[in-house]
């Protein structure tokens, strides 16, 4: 039997077209962009494809869709052998680290992709994705399992981590990266799918989570900063938890009024979250004296994770854990950080 294949479109470019009034680039029925590429008649699978209610530019991406696409895969999932979900590059990385923390432990694979041309272009490179992910998402290994079960990103020809990737490219082809994570495999004159840098499925089973906690911000530092005129930002009614893109290792400025802002939000209550503005490397707490001030206060530890992977996993973490913990966050729960 063909393996089935759950084809989701939720828009993006791939699927665009543009406006003959104002040449803006608008998403469309899926219908036409399957018509696009009629050659996934020929591919050995059964591929089933079906939309979300409203297919959208990326931009427009919100936590609800999240959970509109987890109540999609878990109707479906008794019925197909895995997932390839189109999806605007803009926010896939957003959208593929919280899928892989909505749902654990699934024993099928999850694959993005989409593309920064539309398919109705000659030159585009959204036809290549969409076959590729359709065929990794389809490989068997030989015991007749599937041989990618995790949330990956697809890209000219690279297969990623979903949690570990970000868009580096706004005009090239070769549009993501996750230089804190190998690559999961590649789509050359074979599809290659690196076993050893796979996720461990657990036979626990699969669970999908459909709560998260929006009330998370994020600030990006930079010399010269004024952290007073953030005042809602570090309000924890409004703001549970507070990413901070640090510089380099986790090092911040320390005079008094920046230090203030921060010790007055975790006195109340906020939490806040260490990561690296750099795109490589790890927060490295003690490393310099400017990395003193976070951990002083109390920051969590970020890692290495993604700026997509720590506002994500904070918005499913703080919904889903009623006394959150540190320790507990840094967890590692889909291979989203060292
Ligand atoms: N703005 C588009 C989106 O993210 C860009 C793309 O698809 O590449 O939906």
């Amino acid at each position: 039997m063909k393996p089935r294949i759950l084809l989701i479109y939720t828009g993006g470019t791939i699927g665009m077209m543009a406006n003959p009034n104002t040449g803006e680039l608008q998403p469309l029925d899926f219908v036409y962009m399957h018509q696009q590429i009629p050659e996934i008649a020929r591919l050995a699978l059964e591929v089933i494809p079906i939309s979300i209610a409203q297919p959208i530019d990326s931009s427009h991406m919100n936590p609800s869709h999240w959970v509109e696409l987890v109540e999609l895969i878990e109707h479906h999932e008794p019925h197909v052998d895995g997932f390839v979900i189109l999806h605007g590059t803009d926010t896939m990385a957003y959208t593929a680290s919280a899928i892989s923390f909505m749902i654990q432990g699934l024993s099928k694979p999850i694959v993005f992709t989409g593309s920064q041309l539309p398919v109705g272009i000659l030159r585009s490179d959204g036809k290549e994705n969409i076959l590729a992910a359709l065929e990794i998402a389809g490989k068997k290994q030989a015991d007749g399992n599937a041989a990618l079960q995790e949330v990956a990103v697809f890209f000219q020809s690279k297969l990623f981590r979903g949690n570990r990737v970000s868009k580096i490219s706004a005009h090239q082809f070769d549009a993501f990266d996750s230089p804190n994570y190998p690559i999961l495999g590649v789509a050359g004159v074979d599809i290659k799918i690196h076993a050893n840098q796979l996720l461990e499925q657990h036979a626990a089973g699969v669970t999908y989570s459909k709560t998260l906690d929006q009330r998370v911000g994020l600030v990006k530092l930079y010399p010269g900063i004024n952290l007073e005129a953030y005042g809602s930002v570090f309000n924890p009614a409004v703001h549970r938890a507070v990413v901070i893109e640090a510089f380099g290792s986790g090092n911040t400025p320390n005079h008094e009024a920046f230090a203030k802002v921060l010790s007055d939000y975790v006195r109340q209550g906020g939490i806040i979250l260490t990561i690296s503005q750099c795109t490589s490397g790890s927060i490295q707490p003690g490393k310099y004296a400017s990395g003193h001030l976070l951990a002083q206060l109390g920051a969590w530890n970020g890692t290495d994770l993604t700026t997509e992977a720590a506002v994500t996993k904070l918005m499913w973490y703080l919904g889903n854990h009623a006394h959150p913990s540190p320790a507990e966050f840094s967890l590692v729960v889909a291979g989203e950080c060292a």
